[in-house]
C-alpha cells in the first residue's frame, strides 16, 4: 500500500451515500484511456477536453437529456471485465476522498453486458456483479470505505426479471437491493416514472419476499403521486430523490409521517431540470427544515462534474446546516440496506469518527465507573422483529398477547426520554414503557443477546415504529438509560 492509499485509510469517515449510479460514476480520464486504447469513437476532435465536455451536463433540460452521456461512454466500459472492475475499484478512492464510509452504489449490469440483447444472458450478468465485487473488495481493503451494490433494472425494457434473479444469487455476497432507473433512450414526454407495469411490480413483490431491499426512483421526472405509487404498490423502502413530494401536502405530510427515506441529490436536482436554481425554497431544505428523513447523495458525479463535497457545498449554501449534514448521514445510516447487526456497527463507527461517545458499549457495560447520566442507547431489535412479523390481530398466541401488552404500556411515557427522542431524527418513535416482569418475559422468549446489555441499564423502553411496508411490519427499537 503506498503512503497516500494509508493517508485515505485512515482518513475520518462520517458519511453514508445512498444513491450513487456506479456506472454514472465513472471518472473522466478512465474512459478517456479505455477509449483510446480500444481505438474507439471519441467525441469532437477526440481531445481530453472534448471528451469531458461532452460528458457534462451545463443546462438543465430534463432527465432525457442529462442521461445523454450515457450513450456516448457506456461502449468503452460493455464487456471489459477489467474496465468494471477498475472503475469499481477507482470509485471506493473516490469515496474515501468524499469521507464516505459506507456506500450503497447501484448499477444497471445489464448496460455494461456488451450486447444490446438482454435475454438470456444471466451467466454474464453475473461475472459483471462479480467484476464489480472484486472491484469493491480491493477498495475497500486499500481505503477502508465500505461497498455494497444495488442493482438497477431500465424501467420497461423487462429487464428486471435478471435483476431479481441475479439479487437472490449475490444476496449477501455484495448486492444489497433493488432499484429501476430510467433508460437514456426514454422520451421525456412519454416517460412514467413509477408505471404500472405488472413484471416490474411482480418483481418487486417478489423480492420483498425474499428478503431483498427495494429502493424506487419517484418524485423527479414524476410528481408525488409517483411517490406515493411507489410506496403503495411497489412497497418500496426507500425513494430515489422524491423532490416533488413536497407538491402534494397530504402526500408529503403522510411520508414525514412515515419516515419514508428520501436520497437527495443536490447538483443533480438541478441538472436534470428537477428543480431550478432559483427556487424559493429547495425541497431538500424544506426536508431539513420539517425534520423529513432525507440523506445527501451525489447521483452521477460523471455527469454532473462534481464530487458528493459539491453536494454538501451546494446544500449549504441553500442553507443546510452542519447539524442538518450530521443528520442527513445518520438517517442514511440507519435507512441503509446493511443486516441489523452491520448497520449498528456503521452507526457506531460513525459515531466514534464524530468523538461521540456512545453511553453504552460492549466495552464500557462492565464498568462499573461508566457514565450513567446520559446512557441513551438505540438499537433496532431484529429478532423481535422477525418473531412478531407474520402476526396478525386475530392471532392470540402468547407472543402476540406479549406484543399487545407492550401496546398497553404507551400511556406511561417518560417525558425526558420523548424529549430526546424528539430530537433525533432518525426515528419516529412512540415509546411504550414496559416494566420488569414483561420486559423479563420478552427477554425469556426472544432476546438472549439484549438480556446482558439490560441488566446494566436504568432505564428500558420498548418502541414501536411503523415502517413504510404496508405488511403490518413493525419495527422495534430498544432504548436503554
Ligand atoms: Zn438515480
Amino acid at each position: 500500500m503506498n503512503p497516500s492509499q494509508n493517508a485515505l485509510k485512515n482518513l475520518p469517515k462520517t458519511r453514508v451515500e445512498l444513491h450513487v449510479h456506479l456506472d454514472g460514476s465513472v471518472r473522466h480520464e478512465t474512459l478517456w484511456e479505455l477509449a483510446k486504447k480500444k481505438n474507439m469513437k471519441l467525441p469532437g476532435n477526440g481531445t481530453f477536453e472534448e471528451l469531458q465536455d461532452a460528458l457534462v451536463i451545463k443546462n438543465p433540460v430534463d432527465l432525457t437529456h442529462f442521461l445523454q452521456p450515457f450513450l456516448i461512454f457506456t461502449q468503452y466500459i460493455a464487456g471489459d471485465l477489467d474496465a468494471i472492475e477498475r472503475i469499481a475499484y477507482e470509485f471506493c478512492e473516490d469515496e474515501a476522498k468524499n469521507g464516505v464510509a459506507y456506500v450503497e452504489a447501484r448499477y444497471c449490469p445489464h448496460f455494461w453486458l456488451g450486447t444490446t440483447d438482454f435475454h438470456g444472458k444471466l451467466k454474464e450478468l453475473g461475472e459483471v456483479v462479480s467484476a464489480v465485487n472484486r472491484g469493491f473488495q480491493r477498495g475497500e481493503n486499500d481505503f477502508g470505505v465500505k461497498a455494497n451494490t444495488i442493482l438497477s433494472a431500465l424501467n420497461g425494457t423487462g429487464t428486471i426479471k435478471d435483476i431479481v434473479e441475479l439479487c437472490k444469487k449475490f444476496k449477501g455476497d455484495g448486492v444489497v437491493g433493488l432499484d429501476i432507473a430510467m433508460n437514456a433512450n426514454d422520451k421525456s414526454e412519454t416517460y412514467v416514472e413509477v408505471p404500472l407495469n405488472q413484471e416490474e411490480i411482480g418483481a418487486y413483490e417478489e423480492a420483498r419476499k425474499s428478503g431483498i431491499h427495494r429502493t424506487l426512483h419517484a418524485g423527479e421526472a414524476g410528481g408525488a403521486e409517483m411517490v406515493q405509487r411507489a410506496l403503495d404498490v411497489y412497497h418500496t423502502e426507500r425513494v430515489g430523490h422524491g423532490y416533488r413530494v413536497v407538491e402534494n401536502e397530504a402526500i408529503y405530510s403522510s411520508c414525514k409521517e412515515k419516515r419514508v427515506h428520501f436520497e437527495t441529490c443536490p447538483w443533480s436536482s438541478y441538472l436534470t431540470g428537477t428543480v431550478p436554481l432559483g427556487v424559493r425554497k429547495h425541497p431538500i431544505v424544506r426536508f431539513a427544515e420539517d425534520g423529513v428523513n432525507f440523506s445527501l447523495n451525489s447521483d452521477d458525479p460523471t455527469l454532473t462534474g462534481r464530487t458528493l463535497r459539491d453536494d454538501y457545498v451546494l446544500a449549504a449554501s441553500w442553507g443546510l446546516t452542519e447539524a442538518h449534514a450530521i443528520r442527513a448521514n445518520l438517517n442514511a445510516a440507519h435507512a441503509c440496506f446493511l443486516p441489523d447487526n452491520e448497520k449498528a456497527q456503521l452507526i457506531k463507527k460513525i459515531y466514534k469518527e464524530l468523538n461521540i461517545k456512545l453511553p453504552v458499549s460492549e466495552d464500557s457495560v462492565d464498568s462499573e465507573s461508566s457514565n450513567h447520566e446520559q446512557r441513551v442507547y438505540i438499537r433496532f431489535c431484529g429478532a423481535l422483529e422477525l418473531a412478531l412479523r407474520g402476526y396478525d390481530e386475530s392471532d392470540v398466541s402468547e407472543n402476540m398477547g406479549v406484543y399487545h401488552e407492550l401496546i398497553q404500556f404507551s400511556a406511561e411515557l417518560d417525558k425526558d426520554l420523548q424529549i430526546h427522542l424528539s430530537q433525533t431524527s432518525a426515528f419516529k418513535v412512540i415509546p411504550k414503557i414496559v416494566e420488569n416482569e414483561l420486559l423479563q418475559c420478552m427477554l425469556e422468549v426472544y432476546h438472549d443477546e439484549v438480556h446482558k446489555e439490560i441488566k446494566h441499564a436504568d432505564y428500558v423502553a420498548i418502541i414501536v415504529v411503523e415502517t413504510t411496508d404496508v405488511s403490518r411490519k413493525f419495527q422495534l427499537v430498544i432504548v436503554l438509560r
